[in-house]
């Protein structure tokens, strides 16, 4: 079909190729009344890239890092194809599924130009998260969350006002190493950090998910997408994964938003916000079979790496993109096989201590902390 007689409205996927990326073109092949794919981009994965767009057709394609082998015809090369394809006119919603800071600049670009940024990337929230809410007052843009958690909360919060909430309640699976002695979470292999108990995910986020640093991820994530200070913002541990998150409001009510741990509903529900449309894709719901429902608390002296972002995240400035930068270059080093599970949270710590209080309000100083972190960790690791 040709981009002019496409119906709905345009979205741009970016990281297409990913856990999300893929998750996204299923729910917008199945909702082809509403949406259609007008840009892809991917990092490598040409083949699979191609196979997208022989079946999507979009207007746009952009590769990064295409390792020397020659992209088709037509297609972008490069890292500046994220925002050309998170801005082109034909693009109504960014989907954003890019892994890591990486994504950061089509996220504010598509802010800037008043998209919609339907967001999976929180690691733009971490780093910019101030950024991002300017950029929303500014132009009209807006994000609408794709992580499962924060779907919830904006999904229980309705229209509610801010001021009637009294806490967030972000649920965490507790990971692999829930029940783990600390003495073996410390031996803990490549292996065992990536056998995720309820979510299938790319490699990243689900080692995020070993360390629990994914959870302060989302705290500071939930603090910029809903205004809530970090002191109303709580994490439990529910290992089944079926209630998404809570908000409390201010008379005692708590809302909590359910569900069979999918992706599906959450990439739905970002597009189609505030509407809600019929999905058969959509896993459904069954009380009985994903009875019992327990919650425990979270073991913050056991999980570093949780609790030096949440430090991270209320010392604010340059703090939390130091932290997920340390972060991202210990987890890409860990997943190379050259640093050990309890190093990540100690690399991070170090990072933190040797630079967490550097000044950063504006784009340039944020990206100069987070290239200054991935240097101290990759230095750090490369003396012992
Ligand atoms: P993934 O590794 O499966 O996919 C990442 C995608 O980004 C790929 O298409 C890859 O080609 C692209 N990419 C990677 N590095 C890039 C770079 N430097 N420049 C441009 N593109 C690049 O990751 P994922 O699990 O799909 O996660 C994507 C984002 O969504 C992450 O921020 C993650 O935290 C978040 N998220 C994922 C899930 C999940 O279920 N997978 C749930 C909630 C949030
Ligand atoms: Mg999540």
């Amino acid at each position: 079909m040709t981009a002019a007689g496409r119906r709905g409205r345009g979205v741009a996927v970016l990281g297409s190729t990913g856990s999300i990326g893929t998750t996204a073109l299923r729910v917008i092949a199945r909702q082809t009344e509403r949406f259609h794919v007008a840009a892809l981009t991917a990092f490598g994965n040409a083949e699979l890239l191609a196979s997208q767009e022989r079946a999507t057709s979009p207007s746009y394609v952009g590769l990064v890092s295409p390792n020397g082998t020659k992209p088709p015809a037509g297609w972008r090369v490069g890292a500046a194809s994220l925002v050309e394809a998170a801005t082109r006119d034909d693009v109504d919603i960014v989907l954003n599924a890019v892994v890591g800071a990486a994504g950061l600049d089509a996220t504010l670009a598509a802010l800037e130009a008043g998209k919609r940024v339907a967001l999976a990337n929180k690691e733009t929230l971490v780093v910019a998260g101030e950024l991002a809410a300017a950029a929303c007052a500014r132009s009209g843009g807006e994000i609408v969350p794709v992580d499962s958690e924060h779907s919830a909360i904006l999904q229980c919060l309705g229209r509610r006002n801010r001021s009637d909430v009294r806490r967030l309640i972000i649920t965490a699976s507790g990971g692999p190493f829930r029940t783990w002695t600390p003495e073996a979470i410390g031996a803990a292999t490549l292996a065992d950090a990536l056998r995720h108990p309820t979510w299938s995910m790319g490699r990243k986020i689900t080692v995020d998910s070993a360390t629990l640093a994914n959870k302060a991820l989302e705290v500071i994530e939930a603090h910029f997408l809903f205004g809530i200070p970090y002191d109303q913002i709580e994490v439990v541990v529910h290992p089944q994964s079926v209630v998404h998150s809570m908000v409390e409001f201010v008379d005692g009510s708590v809302l909590a938003q359910m569900g069979v741990p999918s992706m599906e509903l959450p990439v739905l529900y970002a597009l189609t916000h505030p509407e809600r449309v019929h999905d058969d894709g959509v896993p459904r719901f069954d009380p009985v079979a994903h009875s019992p429902l327990t919650f425990e608390p979270v073991r913050l002296a056991d999980f570093p790496a949780l609790r030096l972002g949440l430090e991270a995240a209320r010392n604010g400035g340059a703090a939390p993109a130091v932290f997920n930068a340390a972060n991202e270059q210990a987890v890409a080093l860990f997943l190379e096989g050259k640093m050990q599970f309890a190093a990540i949270a100690t690399s991070i710590d170090a990072a933190l201590a040797a630079l967490g209080t550097m000044q950063a309000t504006d784009k340039a100083s944020l990206l100069a902390a987070d290239a200054a972190a991935r240097a101290h960790v990759a230095a750090r690791a490369g003396r012992n």
